[in-house]
């Protein structure tokens, strides 16, 4: 077992490259309906025009502009063309009637939206305004032409491209793989929501909140267990969880108390368990298990959270093809002091003003870290700030 003092630099490039197999993983095919949140594997180029056919952008008549020459006009109706009809053709000096989305008949070159209209009878129509050719006529090809660059790789699919997506009928794309997930939070007072809390007993909040952060992170959660500190239970949570994942996230078990079990396991079979000069979350530790990677975090539910935002949040996204984590400068509403060789992740609060600490520091405020919306990130040499001074911001 390794141990000893680390800078937060340090233990991040210890991560990166425990983690960086996680990016070599090979592409697959999804369904579309799977597809939001992904990343594309590549460029997609649209299999057809957008739209595929001329059509109208409005409810009214199709016309030949050239037949509006003096206004008002009346044209007589040759018929209704309504969306999803065929094509029809518009004899000279003619009005058809059509919907939004129709295919323009052959022959007419505009689109007189009804408004303009009047319709003193079923078969006659009173133009009232006069167009240009192309107006309200939605040309082929005019969106997006087939063969050309629809989405590139790397896109994050959102609802957005899952529409441009679907618009050109594609059923399946590929996407890059996301990272297996694994999360062991341990601890013999834990209780699962759902059940009553005995004497001594707390409800797990880490591992929800860990598989959430991955899920947000662009990972796929396979498994999420607890175990006492029993070491063989460990053990065999351990097993199952290095055979579904690619990483494994674990919560407590990594300080100096009686029970690390966490610690105790892993020490003694490679694991390095060090301390980090960072606050909270100074207990970190690593241990790679049958080939998988695993990142061991303090128990407390904002060093867990902490831990998992600064080592393993950029891991998964670069994994994932999500877009690297952006840190903002914003100035300070208030003074801050900071304790000289740790770097300080303090939670507070954004506003129109700048960012304002919370003066609660303790790494059990779990209820407080919810009312947080962004992590200061205070360096090691820093031991003072004034309002005002900008401070580097991680946004939650
Ligand atoms: P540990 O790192 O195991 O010493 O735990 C530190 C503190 O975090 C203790 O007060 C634990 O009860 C608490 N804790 C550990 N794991 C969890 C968890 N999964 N959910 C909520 N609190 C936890
Ligand atoms: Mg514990």
């Amino acid at each position: 077992m390794t141990s000893g003092r680390r800078s937060v630099e340090e233990h991040e490039q210890h991560v990166a490259e425990l983690l960086g197999p996680l990016r070599e993983k090979s592409p697959l095919r999804v369904p579309l309906a799977h597809a939001l949140h992904r990343t594309l594997a590549e460029d997609i180029e649209s299999p057809l025009d957008l739209p595929p056919f001329r059509n109208s952008q409005m409810d009214g008549y199709a016309v030949r502009a050239h037949d509006l020459a003096s206004i008002p006009t009346d044209l007589p109706v040759q018929g209704v063309v309504a969306a999803g009809d065929t094509v029809a053709v518009l004899e000279p000096g003619h009005a058809l009637k059509i919907m939004t989305g129709a295919p323009v008949p052959d022959g007419a070159d505009a689109v007189v939206p009804v408004e303009d209209t009047l319709s003193p009878d079923p078969d006659t129509v009173t133009v009232e305004r006069s167009v240009t050719p192309g107006t309200y006529v939605r040309e082929a090809g005019t969106d997006v032409r087939k063969g050309d660059l629809l989405l590139p790789a790397g896109t994050v699919l959102a609802a957005r491209h899952i529409a441009a997506l679907a618009a050109v009928g594609l059923t399946s794309i590929p996407v890059r793989a996301r990272p297996r997930v694994a999360i062991i939070s341990t601890g013999s007072e834990l209780v699962t929501a759902g059940s009553e809390l005995g004497p001594g007993q707390i409800f797990n909040s880490n591992g929800p909140a860990l598989a959430a952060s991955a899920t947000a992170n662009g990972a796929d959660v396979v498994t999420i267990d607890h175990c006492h500190d029993d070491p063989e239970e460990f053990v065999t949570m351990l097993r199952h969880a290095v055979g579904v994942a690619d990483v494994v996230f674990t919560s407590g078990g990594v300080s100096k108390g009686d029970f690390e079990v966490v610690k105790d396991t892993l020490g003694p079979r490679g694991g390095q368990f060090v301390s980090v000069a960072m606050q909270p979350g100074g207990p970190q530790g690593t241990a790679v298990v049958d080939g998988v990677p695993i990142l061991t975090f303090p128990g407390n539910p904002v060093s867990a959270l902490v831990s998992f935002e600064v080592f393993a949040r950029p891991a998964l996204r670069a994994a994932a093809g999500y877009p690297p984590v952006v840190c903002e400068k914003l100035p300070l509403t208030t003074d801050l002091t900071s304790i000289p060789g740790r770097r300080q992740f303090l939670r507070g609060r954004l506003d129109e003003n700048g960012v304002t600490p919370f003066r609660g520091h303790g790494s059990h405020l779990v209820a407080g870290l919810a009312a947080a919306d962004v992590l200061l990130d205070i360096p090691a040499d820093t031991t003072s700030l004034e309002a005002g001074d900008l401070v580097k911001v991680r946004i939650l």
